[in-house]
Order: structure tokens, then sequence, then C-alpha cells
């Protein structure tokens, strides 16, 4: 998924706890950003093996030439690593045990869950290139994007 997609879900979930008075604006939108932010890890993976420090090297690699830049993170390692952290936070207590919880579940539920087998849909994107910048967005996740944004106005309004 688009990091786009990432920060609409995590904040969208987020506005629900601020609907139930369990989480202020600004913890909402930082579970947006946890969201977002957990696919650095593809650029920072980009930078130590291509020994290159471009964005837009580093985005095309993953879009356009499908490198696989997650790190373990990602992956099976990072999801224990990061629920034992989630564990701690529990303990400690404070908003961000739910931050994190929120940003990085939501996050790895939308790159691993197959959506468009689910909903079995063809394999359709929206293709362009912009600034240099390759983008490659699958037509039923543009349609994720706009429900979602719909869904955040409904919340905020
Ligand atoms: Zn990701």
């Amino acid at each position: 998924m688009y990091p786009l997609t990432h920060f609409l879900v995590a904040f969208f979930i987020g506005l629900i706890m601020v609907k139930y008075g369990s989480f202020t604006l600004l913890q909402a939108l930082y579970a947006g950003l946890v969201g977002l932010l957990i696919d650095v890890d593809h650029f920072i993976s980009f930078v130590i093996k291509k020994d290159d420090f471009s964005l837009k090297h580093a985005w095309n690699a993953t879009v356009k030439y499908k490198l696989e830049e997650r790190t373990f993170i990602h992956h099976f390692p990072g999801f224990i690593i990061v629920s034992l952290i989630l564990l701690l936070l529990y303990f400690i207590g404070g908003p961000w045990f739910w931050i994190l919880l929120i940003g990085y579940y939501s996050h790895i539920f939308l790159d691993y869950f197959n959506f468009r087998k689910w909903l079995r849909l063809k394999r359709k994107s929206l293709n362009f290139k912009e600034e240099g910048f390759f983008f490659k967005i699958p037509i039923y996740e543009i349609v994720f994007d706009v429900i979602f944004i719909a869904l955040i106005l409904f919340l905020l309004l």
C-alpha cells in the first residue's frame, strides 16, 4: 500500500478513539504518522544497499522495479519485537501504546492482507509519473483512499 493509505487508515482508527474520548486529535495524527513512517525502512534499506541517498531512486526501486526493500520490521521478527515493545508500553501506560499499536498493526495488515484476491478484483492500476516518481496505484486502493477520506471528513465535521 502507498503511504497515503497507511496514513488514512491509521488516522481514521485514531479518530474513532477521539470520538469515544480515548484519544486527542494530535494522538490520532501521531497514529497516522506511525502508520506512514513504518515504510521508512524501505528508504534506509535502499541507502544501505545502494549507497544512494536519493528518495526518488529508492521510491522508484520499490514501485517500478519491485525491489524488495522491506526490512525485519515488516517481517515476523519485527512483528515480535514491536509486539514486545507494545507489551512493555502497555505496562508503562500512556497514549503511546495505542498510537504505536494502531499505526503498526494497521500498517502490517494493509501490507499483507490480499484485498485484490479477497474482493476478487482485476489487476488494474493507475500508472503515472510525477516529478520523476513512478506511481502504480491499484484501482481498489484509490477507491479505498476515497472512502477513508470521506469517513475521516465525516468524523471531523
Ligand atoms: Zn509497508
